[in-house]
């Protein structure tokens, strides 16, 4: 997990839990993905930057400069970053105030808003490959190609695991979930499980409320959706009141698919004793990055955290992407079959790529697909979140928290930043600041804030 660490500004995960008065113990992953890809290229991201660096630079020695220089920039953009007290960037005071004490790290990053990875790599590195292996490193972030992935979202990543490093939290990752939720109620909140709710109520242009599917209604000053803006606006909101910055949204980006996911138990003995904890497999061609079922992601949690599985057992999580089109349409038997059937097909390209003897060693199997995704974390067509529909320039394009409905904000991975777990965290750090401001917690000026408003709807469009 990222987000986890002791240092810096960027550890969000672990100051939202000390906001509620929680802590959590993480064991420190040493290499945050086992890249496996064609030519046998396999390259180990370990958690010492100088050491990745070495690993890299070693497969690609003509390219050592391009490389130093290529993370350098990357870590111009997260140093600025970390550097900031991160709140929202909708809010014009604090804007300003930090322009004023950090401006050089406020040009660098407004420098870089605009821009992809993939443009910047290629300033610096020639060869194929290694542009294919940026492409790998940014399409387990985003699920796109380095050349439309923003270089901030890149930035975030590739640094942060060096510099706050990967942690896993003991007991697995629930354990945010349920250590938030303790330390919320500790706090005087109140949580409603199992509510669902079907619709935003707005009452003269204004969001007033929720309604549940079991019909209870909850009125408030503040609406905050954390669905995706495709089901906020498309289904939780009648598509009357779609503001014209949601649908200037939906032309820029649609829905990136889902995933097929398949969880397994095994005999411990099938891995090696140095396997490493997550992995990426791209076999045979890079052209198969970005298909439906083309690469393969792996986590082995056990490895770091033995305690979530009983002795002489492992845990696989592997995953891939798929889109909800192909489950769509069949019937209970042929749903049920096709899922062994492509969960199979993966299962023996691993067992071919890393761990002979695998099916054998399988003592527990469930799959989920697109429609699991879709069900259970109530995501139109269980996306992923959102995916440039043509180059993107950088995050400009991205929305933030307010929406065109007074009184409605958005949070989560179809806001800026967005995918992943530290951009959510950052994102719901951005809404709380700018609804403290529109409560009048935090200090607020009306004509800035409207003047700052309008200038970013207006970036949005040039995007
Ligand atoms: C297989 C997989 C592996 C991943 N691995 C990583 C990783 O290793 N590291 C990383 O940083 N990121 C990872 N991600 C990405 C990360 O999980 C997401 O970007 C992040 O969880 C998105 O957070 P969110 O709050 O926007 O949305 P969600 O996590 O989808 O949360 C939205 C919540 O809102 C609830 N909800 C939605 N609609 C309603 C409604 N109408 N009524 C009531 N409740 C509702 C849902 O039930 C859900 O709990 C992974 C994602 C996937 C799918």
């Amino acid at each position: 997990m990222f987000g986890f660490s002791d240092k810096g500004n960027l550890n969000l995960i672990t100051q939202a839990l000390a906001a509620v008065g929680c802590k959590i113990d993480v064991i420190p992953d040493p290499t945050t993905v086992h890249f496996h890809l064609p030519d046998d290229l396999s390259v180990q991201v370990h958690r010492e930057y100088s050491d990745f660096v070495a690993e890299i630079v070693h497969k690609f020695p003509h390219e050592k400069e391009g490389i130093l220089n290529f993370y350098g920039e990357c870590w111009k953009i997260f140093n600025s970053l970390n550097s900031l007290e991160l709140k929202s960037l909708e809010e014009p005071i604090y804007l300003f105030g930090q322009f004023f004490k950090k401006p050089i790290e406020c040009l660098t990053l407004a420098y870089y808003l605009p821009q992809n990875a993939g443009d910047i790599a290629r300033k610096f590195i020639k060869d194929p490959q290694l542009l294919s292996f940026i492409d790998a490193e940014c399409f387990i972030v985003s699920t796109v190609n380095a050349l439309q992935t923003p270089m901030i979202n890149a930035s975030m990543v590739l640094c942060d695991r060096h510099f706050g490093g990967i942690n896993y939290p003991v007991g697995g990752v629930g354990e945010i979930a349920k250590s938030l939720a303790k330390g919320l109620v500790k706090k005087g909140s109140e949580i409603l499980y199992k509510a669902n709710v079907t619709n935003i109520i707005v009452n003269n242009g204004k969001a007033v409320g929720v309604k549940l599917s079991d019909g209870r209604k909850f009125y408030a000053r503040t609406i905050i959706s954390n669905a995706t803006r495709w089901d906020t606006f498309g289904k939780l909101l009648e598509k009357k009141n779609l503001p014209k910055e949601e649908e200037n949204f939906q032309k820029a980006y649609v829905k990136a698919p889902s995933f097929l996911s398949i969880h397994v138990g095994i005999k411990a003995e099938i891995l090696p004793p140095d396997t490493d904890c997550h992995h990426f497999v791209l076999e045979d061609d890079w052209k198969n990055l970005e298909n439906s079922y083309g690469s393969i992601f792996l986590s082995i949690p056990t490895v770091l955290d033995s305690s979530l599985a009983p002795e002489g057992r492992h845990i696989l999580h592997i995953f891939t992407t798929s889109s909800i089109e192909d489950w769509e349409g069949l019937s209970r038997k042929d749903y049920e079959a096709k899922k062994e059937l492509v969960a199979d097909k993966i299962i023996t390209r691993l067992e071919k790529k890393l761990f002979p003897g695998l099916k054998s060693a399988i003592v527990f199997k469930e799959v989920g697909t697109p429609k699991t995704h879709r069900r259970y974390l109530a995501r139109d067509s269980g996306t992923y979140g959102p995916m440039p529909r043509n180059t993107p320039k950088g995050l400009l394009g991205m929305p933030f928290n307010t929406t065109g409905i007074d009184g409605l904000y958005c949070v989560g991975d179809s806001c800026f930043p967005g995918q992943g777990v530290i951009a959510v965290a950052f994102s719901g750090v951005m809404c709380a600041h700018r609804v403290g401001a529109d409560l009048g917690l935090e200090r607020k000026s009306p004509v800035l804030d409207a003047a700052l408003l309008r200038l970013l709807g207006w970036l949005r469009t040039l995007a």
